[in-house]
């Protein structure tokens, strides 16, 4: 058997769109999300989701915010855990990595001058 949260959010073009977060009782632990948005159906991660899978509110025009609390619950512990966690790590990685090429960068310059 199938659970469902739905969310409509209204997107950066104005446009609402349906994200709906499923799971089956007998593995909770495996979380779908879809949206139905052109970026979702392209197989693209879509801010839609995204923003709902990290907590955010702001664009929920549906009249159940407080499913978020629930959609917490659900993340703790799933499939879309594991995976939001890897990206955050990456996009550390990623910033750190940034932050280095312009100290090296400045590094050269200074090398250069002197
Ligand atoms: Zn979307």
């Amino acid at each position: 058997m199938k659970q469902a949260l739905k969310f409509s959010v209204m997107g950066q073009d104005d446009n609402i769109y349906e994200v709906t977060i499923e799971r089956d009782v007998n593995d909770l632990g495996n979380l779908q999300a879809g949206c139905s948005c052109t970026d979702a159906k392209d197989g693209d991660l879509c801010a839609h989701r995204f923003e709902i899978l990290e907590g955010g509110t702001a664009n929920i025009v549906s009249e159940n915010i407080e499913d978020v609390q629930a959609l917490r619950e659900w993340i703790k512990g799933s499939d879309i855990e594991v995976a939001m966690t890897e990206l955050s790590k990456a996009k550390t990685e990623l910033m750190l990595a940034h932050e280095k090429v312009a100290k090296c960068r400045a590094m050269l310059v200074r090398r250069m001058q002197d």
